[in-house]
């Protein structure tokens, strides 16, 4: 699991993969990525604040369903 942040160029709204929330993205954008460099979406800058650790606590866990 990676967290990258990206620029955004595109002003529009995203629903937070943490929380599920529609929010509207920011100039800044968190990106969650797979191991494999995959997007799998963005989080909202109140799970953000919350850190990487709630973030990652929170998430679906991707690296399983290759494995399971
Ligand atoms: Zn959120």
């Amino acid at each position: 699991m990676r967290f990258q942040i990206e620029c955004n160029r595109l002003l529009n709204s995203q629903t937070c993969l943490t929380c599920h929330k529609q929010f509207d993205l920011q100039e800044a954008r968190l990106i969650i990525c797979d191991d494999e460099g995959q997007c799998c979406g963005d989080v909202c800058p109140e799970c953000i604040a919350k850190g990487a650790k709630w973030i990652d606590s929170r998430l679906p866990k991707f690296n399983q369903k290759l494995s399971a």
